[in-house]
C-alpha cells in the first residue's frame, strides 16, 4: 500500500515541485545521494574505492522531455568520465545510464547515439557503462539498444528486473560469454499482466533468474540488499565454482553499508551504485517505497530546520 503511494508520487510533478524545494543537503537525500555535482561524485567514489569497493555512478535525471536536456545529460556523462579518468578512479568506477535521460522517450535513435558516445568515452577512460532498467514499456527498446551498443562496446552491461514475467527468458538470452548482467528485483509500479505482485513470487523469480545467470557464461551482477538472496547467491557462486572476478554483488549507496563492507571483507567484488545530481526526486521516492522505515526518517528530515 505504502509502496504504491510512493511509486505514484514518483510520477507526480506537483509532488516533485513540493518535495524538491527541500535542499539536497537535507538528511534523507544526503543518505541516498552523493551530492549535487561531479565533485561530490568523485569525492564519494574515492572514499568507497579506498575501502576496496567498486562504484557505478548515476547522474540523476530521467524521462527527459527535450533534445537539449538529452544532450546536456550526455555532456554530463562525458565530463564525469573524463574526471574519473584524470582522478585515477577508473576502472574501479563505471557509470550507470538511464536511456530515458538521453531521450529514449523522444527518439530511440537519439538515445542510441548519445549512449554510444558515452560508451566510447567510457572505453577511452578504461571503464564500462551499464544501462539501467526502467518501467516495462521501455524494456524492448532498451534491450534492442543494448544489443546495438554491444556490437562496438561488448562490455556494456544490461539490467534485468526479476519481477517482470518475461525476465527468465531475457536471462537465458543474455547469459552468454562476456555479457555483464545486473539482476535486481525491480523498482517501478507494474501491472499484474507483466509483473509478479507478491514479494514471495518476486523472490522466487529472482532465484530462478539467478540460477540461469550463475550457471551461464556471462558475468552476473547480483543487485540486492536482501540477506536471503545474498546468501543464495553466495551458495550458487560456490556451486558453479565462480571466483571473485567472475561475478559481483551490487548495493545502493546508503543502504546496508555494513553489508557492503562484510561482503568485500569476505573476498567478494562489491560495487556500490552512487547517484548524484540535483534531480533526485524520482530516485528518492523509489527508495522510500522500498522500506517503510525510511518514511519516518524522511518526515523528520523534511521538518528539520537544518
Ligand atoms: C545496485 C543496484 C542497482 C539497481 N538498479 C535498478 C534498475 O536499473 N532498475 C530497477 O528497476 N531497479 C534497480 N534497483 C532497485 C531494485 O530493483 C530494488 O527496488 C531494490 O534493490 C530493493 O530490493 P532488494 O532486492 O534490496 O530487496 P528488498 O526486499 O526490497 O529489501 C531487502 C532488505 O534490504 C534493505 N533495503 C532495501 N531497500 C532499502 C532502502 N531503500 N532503504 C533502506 N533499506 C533497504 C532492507 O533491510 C530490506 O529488508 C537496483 C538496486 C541495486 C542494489
Amino acid at each position: 500500500m505504502l509502496r504504491s503511494v510512493f511509486l505514484a508520487a514518483a510520477g507526480s510533478s506537483r509532488m516533485e515541485r513540493l518535495i524538491s524545494s527541500v535542499p539536497v543537503s537535507k538528511g534523507i537525500v544526503q543518505r541516498f545521494v552523493a551530492g549535487a555535482g561531479v565533485d561530490d561524485a568523485l569525492r564519494t567514489s574515492r572514499v568507497l574505492a579506498d575501502d576496496g569497493l567498486a562504484v557505478s555512478l548515476d547522474h540523476l535525471g530521467e524521462d527527459t522531455l527535450t533534445a537539449e536536456q538529452a544532450a546536456a545529460t550526455r555532456d554530463q556523462y562525458l565530463l564525469l568520465l573524463s574526471r574519473l579518468k584524470s582522478a585515477g578512479l577508473t576502472p574501479a568506477a563505471e557509470v550507470s545510464l538511464k536511456l530515458s535521460a538521453v531521450g529514449q522517450k523522444l527518439d530511440d535513435k537519439m538515445a542510441y547515439e548519445y549512449a554510444s558516445a558515452i560508451c566510447a568515452a567510457a572505453a577511452e577512460a578504461g571503464t564500462t557503462v551499464t544501462l539501467d532498467a526502467e518501467d516495462h514499456s521501455t524494456t524492448d527498446s532498451t534491450l534492442e539498444i543494448l544489443s546495438e551498443l554491444r556490437r562496438d562496446h561488448p562490455s556494456t552491461g544490461a539490467v534485468l528486473q526479476a519481477y517482470l514475467r518475461r525476465t527468465e527468458g531475457d536471462c537465458r538470452e543474455l547469459a552468454t560469454a562476456g555479457s555483464r548482467v545486473r539482476l535486481c528485483k525491480g523498482a517501478y509500479a507494474e501491472p499484474e499482466s507483466v509483473a509478479y505482485q507478491s514479494a514471495l513470487d518476486v523472490d522466487k523469480a529472482y532465484v530462478r533468474c539467478l540460477n540461469i545467470l550463475m550457471s551461464g557464461e556471462g558475468y552476473p551482477m547480483v543487485a540486492t540488499h536482501d540477506p536471503r538472496l545474498i546468501a543464495i547467491a553466495e551458495d550458487r557462486a560456490r556451486w558453479f565454482d565462480r571466483q571473485s572476478d567472475e561475478f559481483e554483488f551490487q548495493l545502493l549507496f546508503g543502504v546496508r553499508p555494513e553489508e557492503q563492507t562484510r561482503l568485500a571483507a569476505a573476498g567478494h567484488t562489491v560495487r556500490v551504485y552512487v547517484p548524484y545530481g540535483d534531480q533526485w526526486y524520482g530516485y528518492l521516492m523509489r527508495r522510500l517505497a522500498e522500506r517503510p522505515a525510511n518514511v519516518a526518517f524522511f518526515g523528520k528530515a523534511l521538518t528539520s530546520k537544518k
